[in-house]
């Protein structure tokens, strides 16, 4: 068994190991179905590759996802996993069924260091990135082994970490999603969440049609530093300008494309009136559309979910201006599998065992849910 993983290879990865074999190129769309489209890990099995070639693959590369080592299930259906990485580390993958949508949130980083003030997954540190297979092998896993959810209609890079600060291989996975050789989703169905990191977001425009959604939690500066500290880096201003680039650039042959804006609903933090209009300030003249996500609490943070009454009246007045705003309910909570939530299992200890942890909570970090943007 060689030492490259053929999951985590995309059509261009697949393409240069076979030119480096002294392959043709369209070997890539001969192997890459059977493993994201049929689920087939054994070499063997791929019939339309010679015996010699599946031989020489075999002393060179191998096929091998990361492993499920727990899974819960919420009262309103929505599934959590805990994964095993092979170094012993964990992440936490998430489905969330909503009406005709069937959506998997998907984590990037193990652990996430931007440490954002309301999110469980940045108290606990950040161990180190995926790898591509370790991305794209929590939709094989969930795809191609659970059987009692249905085929995955919509991915949100939504769960543990900060996609943009793991580019290439988040980018490498992406591509594999919507690769019609591999799991073939329509870019409307695949969206990353960033909390802002900006070089990396005007790279991804130029690379990747997917959609965008911005971690967005504060209108002002001195809030924003305080909420998600990245923003000490990359302010509000220069934050807007870049949405602003990112809509006007069209990779996608004219299509309309807006930006989700997530906005974490604290109680007496940045649920205010005169926060609302600021925020329809800001979003003045930019395609966009805005998630209120009620906070989901976890143990030791300092922050209380805005009442009902402070989340509608916000939401009115983003309304009145003319801004679609959805309030997203809370998934999962009873699992541990809400946004903000997801923990995971950064710990560099070895020997984990979720069974010495109540209930299916773990550490986690990330969140979870239905995809902001597509219909
Ligand atoms: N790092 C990326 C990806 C994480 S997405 C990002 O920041 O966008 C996770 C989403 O859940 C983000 O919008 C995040 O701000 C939100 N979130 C985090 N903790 C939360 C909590 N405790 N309650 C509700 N939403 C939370």
């Amino acid at each position: 068994m060689g030492a490259v993983n053929l999951l985590g290879l995309d059509r261009h990865g697949m393409e240069a190991l076979f030119v480096g074999m002294g392959e043709k190129p369209f070997r890539a769309t001969q192997i890459l179905p059977w493993i994201h489209r049929m689920g087939v890990l054994d070499l063997d099995a791929m019939t339309n590759i010679g015996k010699a070639l599946r031989a020489r693959l075999r002393a060179m590369a191998h096929l091998t996802p990361p492993e499920i080592l727990s899974h819960s299930v919420a009262a309103d259906g929505t599934h959590k996993w805990v994964i095993r990485l092979h170094d012993g580390q964990a992440i936490e993958t998430v489905y969330i069924p909503d009406n005709e949508r069937a959506t998997l949130c998907v984590s990037s980083q193990v652990g996430c260091p931007l440490k954002c003030a309301f999110c469980s997954t940045g108290t606990q540190g950040f161990n180190r990135n995926l790898t591509v297979e370790e991305i794209i092998g929590q939709l094989w896993l969930v795809q191609h082994t659970q059987t009692a959810v249905p085929s995955i209609s919509n991915v949100v890079l939504m769960g543990m970490g900060e996609p943009l600060l793991n580019f290439d291989n988040v980018v490498a996975a992406m591509n594999l999603m919507l690769d019609d050789l591999a799991y073939g989703l329509s870019w409307r169905h695949v969206t990353l969440s960033t909390a802002g990191v900006i070089p990396a977001l005007d790279q991804l425009r130029a690379v990747s049609p997917v959609n965008l959604a911005v971690s967005l939690h504060a209108t002002d500066d001195a809030l924003r530093d305080q909420l998600v500290p990245i923003n000490r880096k990359y302010p509000l201003d220069e934050l807007f300008a870049a949405c602003r680039r990112y809509v006007t650039m069209d990779t996608t042959g004219g299509s309309h494309r807006r930006i989700t804006f997530e906005y974490v609903m604290l109680e007496g933090v940045n649920d205010s009136p005169e926060q609302a209009r600021s925020l329809v300030r800001r979003l003045r003249g930019l395609p966009s559309k805005v998630n209120l996500i009620p906070f989901n609490p976890f143990p030791g943070s300092p922050y209380r979910r805005s009442s009902q009454q402070n989340i509608d009246r916000f939401r009115t007045i983003l309304l009145d201006a003319g801004i679609i705003t959805i309030t997203r309910k809370a998934r999962g909570e009873d699992i541990g599998a809400a946004c903000g939530q997801l923990v995971g299992q950064v710990a560099k200890r070895s020997g984990f065992s979720p069974k010495n942890r109540p209930g299916a909570r773990l550490l986690g970090d990330t969140d979870e849910h239905s995809t902001p943007n597509t219909a």
